[in-house]
C-alpha cells in the first residue's frame, strides 16, 4: 500500500458503526454536555482547592459520596480539577480506555506511570530508538533505584522475549511509531508477549495520536502520550498522559496526587480545545507527509527516506495493518554531512529548526545536533543518529509549498 492510500484496516476490538468515529469524539466526547451556566466549552477552573459547606458535607465527601460521575466533587487541586477531568476524559474515550490521567508534560507521565508501578529489583525492557530522555530516565534514574533495563532492538520479537526474566520483568516499553526512524512496532505481537509472560506492555503512542493508532484495542495496557505534541496540536503548551483500565490507572492516578505533577486548568483548557481539531490536522499532516516522503525519495540529492507510508520503510508492512494513516514525520537523509545538511536546514524558509513535533507549525531538526549536541561521533554512531540525517515534522501549511521550500533547499545547499 503506498503512502496516500486510506487504510481499511481496523484493530480487531471495534469495527466500523460499534461507537462514534475518532472525529466525533474528539469534538463531543469528554466534558459534560451541559456545563455551567450553559457555557458551551468547557470553563477553566482555575482554582487551587475546593470548598465544604461544613463538616458534614466533608465528612460524607471523605466516605466517597459524590466522588464519582460527571459531577464528582473534589478536594484539592493536585488531586484533580474539572478543566482536567474534562480533557482526560476525552483522550480516554480517543483511546478507547477505562480513564487517562494527565499530567504536566510528556516526561512527567513516562516517569510517573513507572515509578508508579515499580520497585527495586524489578527488570523492565524497552526498545531501541526511543525518545533520549526516556531511555536516560530508565538507564540511570531506575537503575540508581535498583530497577534494571534491557533495551532490544526494535522489530526483533525473539530478542524481546528472550530478553524476559520470568518473575522479575514488570514492563516492555516501546514507542510507536519511533523517533527519528518512525520504526513501528507489532503491538499485537508485544501485546500478546506481555499476557502470555504476565509482562504489562506501555506504548508511548505521540507520533502516532488515537487518529492514527489505538493500542489499546490492541491489546497494549497501557498509551502514554506526549500531549506537548498532536494531541494539543498549537506548539503552545507542555502536557503528558497515560490511558489503561483497571487497577493499573488507578495506581497512576493515585501515584500523581502525591508526586504533585497535575497538568496546570488553563494548558488543560487549551489541551482539550486543541483536541477538538485532532483528525482535521492529523489528517492533513498524514497526507502532507505522505506526499513529502514521495517527493524526497525521488529527489538525486536524498539518499534516503525513513516514513512507514512507503514501502521502503522496514515495518511498512506492519503499519499499513495496524495504522490508519501514516503520521506527519518525515526522516531523510541528504547527500552531505554534518556541516552541509545544517546549510540545507538554514535554506529552509517555511518550517523552523525548533526540537518538537505535532503542532500547527512545521520543524525542522538535525538530530545530530538538536538532540544530540553532548554526544561524540561515536556515541551517535551507536545510537544510529546520522549526521546527515534530517526530521521534518509537518505542520499544517499547503502541501505544495513545503514541497517547493524543500525542492529550493535542496537545490542550494
Ligand atoms: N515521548 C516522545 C516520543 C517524545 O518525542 C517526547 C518529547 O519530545 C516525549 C515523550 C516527552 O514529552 P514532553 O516533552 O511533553 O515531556
Amino acid at each position: 500500500m503506498s503512502a496516500n492510500q486510506s487504510h481499511p484496516t481496523t484493530p480487531p476490538e471495534h469495527e466500523a458503526g460499534a461507537s462514534p468515529g475518532v472525529s466525533t469524539q474528539a469534538v463531543h466526547s469528554g466534558p459534560p454536555r451541559r456545563k455551567a451556566y450553559h457555557a458551551l466549552t468547557t470553563p477553566i477552573y482555575q482554582t487551587a482547592t475546593f470548598t465544604f459547606d461544613d463538616t458534614a458535607d466533608l465528612l460524607q465527601f471523605l466516605e466517597g459520596e459524590g466522588t464519582s460521575g460527571p459531577d464528582a466533587r473534589l478536594e484539592y487541586g493536585r488531586y484533580g480539577n474539572p478543566t482536567v477531568t474534562a480533557a482526560e476524559r476525552k483522550l480516554a474515550a480517543l483511546e478507547r480506555g477505562e480513564d487517562a490521567v494527565l499530567f504536566g508534560s510528556g516526561m512527567s507521565a513516562i516517569t510517573s506511570v513507572l515509578l508508579a508501578t515499580l520497585s527495586t529489583g524489578a527488570h523492565i525492557i524497552m526498545t531501541a530508538d526511543s525518545y533520549r530522555r526516556t531511555r536516560q530516565f530508565c538507564e540511570v534514574y531506575l537503575n540508581r533505584l535498583g530497577i534494571e533495563t534491557t533495551i532490544v532492538p526494535m522489530g526483533d520479537y525473539r530478542a524481546l522475549e528472550a530478553a524476559i526474566q520470568p518473575g522479575r520483568t514488570r514492563f516492555i516499553l516501546s514507542e510507536s511509531p519511533t523517533n527519528p526512524y518512525l520504526r513501528v512496532a507489532n503491538l499485537e505481537q508485544i501485546a500478546a508477549l506481555g499476557r502470555q509472560h504476565g509482562v504489562t506492555t506501555l506504548i508511548d503512542s505521540t507520533f502516532a495520536t488515537p487518529v492514527n493508532q489505538q493500542p489499546l484495542a490492541w491489546g497494549i495496557d497501557l498509551v502514554v502520550h506526549s500531549a506537548t505534541k498532536y494531541l494539543a496540536g498549537h506548539n503552545d503548551l507542555l502536557a503528558g498522559v497515560v490511558v489503561g483500565n483497571g487497577d493499573l490507572i488507578q495506581a497512576v492516578r493515585e501515584a500523581r496526587g502525591i508526586f504533585g505533577s497535575i497538568v496546570d486548568p488553563h494548558n488543560a483548557f487549551l489541551l482539550e480545545r486543541g483536541l477538538k481539531t485532532l483528525a482535521l490536522r492529523v489528517r492533513q499532516q498524514n497526507a502532507t507527509a505522505g506526499a513529502v516522503a514521495r517527493f524526497l525519495e525521488d529527489h538525486p540529492r536524498v539518499r534516503r527516506v525513513w516514513y512507514p507510508g512507503l514501502e521502503s520503510h522496514p515495518d511498512h508492512a506492519v503499519a499499513s495493518r495496524q495504522m490508519q494513516g501514516f503520521g506527519g514525520v518525515v526522516s531523510f537523509e541528504i547527500a552531505g554531512n554534518l556541516k552541509t545538511t545544517g546549510d540545507f536546514i538554514d535554506a529552509l524558509q517555511l518550517p523552523y529548526i525548533a526540537p518538537s513535533l505535532g503542532g500547527v507549525e512545521s520543524l525542522v531538526e538535525q538530530p545530530a545536533i538538536i538532540g544530540y549536541y553532548d554526544t561524540s561521533p561515536a556515541e551517535r554512531a551507536a545510537l544510529g543518529i546520522k549526521d546527515n540525517l534530517v526530521r521534518l515534522a509537518v505542520g499544517i501549511e499547503d502541501t505544495d509549498d513545503l514541497i517547493n521550500d524543500l525542492a529550493q533547499a535542496l537545490d542550494r545547499f
